[in-house]
């Protein structure tokens, strides 16, 4: 069966069977928290359950690589949202060993692109409106620096109020063992 059939007959029986009772909660983080991690499949359950985050406890954005390119992209909007409208008074970037992201070979990918049926003159269009492709797939050498250049960006940013921690942290994908690598409180102090 194909999976959307699937998920559609187990979703069924999950509402029937009144399965999300556990899960019912408000959309108030409870800790107070917004997290930008990284859609890696091997976090899906790990990140919240090595940070000891249940259901209702956090906003959790999530993109490829944890990575916040844009000041005014969908990802600072999301963090201030959380922050204005929902309470959250601490941003924690948690980005991971062994990224998707540290390996992504722009050129490799607009090969895949041309091979997948992408037609060659939509590169030039691209590029003709100003869009760098090449920049814009880019991935990132150190999971570190990339986090720390997130946390720079969202603890500069003029919209974000001024006391509010922001922490960059690394997860080991396997293990869940978490290293610091901006402690939000200590870098508040210090700015
Ligand atoms: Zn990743």
């Amino acid at each position: 069966m194909a999976l959307l059939y699937d998920i559609l007959t187990y979703n069924e029986s999950f509402v029937e069977k009144k399965s999300y009772e556990p899960y019912e909660t408000s959309k108030f983080p409870k800790k107070g928290m917004v997290i930008l991690s990284c859609m890696d499949t091997r976090l899906l359950e790990l990140l919240p359950r090595a940070m000891n985050l249940r259901n209702g406890d956090a906003k959790i954005i999530k993109n490829a690589g944890a990575v916040l390119s844009h000041p005014f992209g969908s990802v600072m909007r999301s963090i201030l949202v959380a922050v204005y409208e929902l309470s959250a008074n601490e941003v924690y970037v948690v980005g991971h060993h062994d990224c998707g992201m540290s390996t992504v070979n722009p050129e490799h990918m607009v090969e895949k692109m041309l091979q997948r049926g992408v037609h060659p003159d939509v590169f030039s269009t691209l590029a003709g409106a100003g869009i760098d492709l090449k920049l814009w797939l880019e991935g990132f050498e150190t999971v570190e620096t990339s986090v720390a250049q997130s946390v720079g960006i969202i603890k500069s940013h003029p919209l974000l109020p001024h006391e509010i921690p922001v922490h960059g942290l690394v997860i080991h994908p396997t293990t869940g063992k978490i290293d610091v690598v901006i402690d939000g409180y200590t870098h508040s102090q210090n700015n």
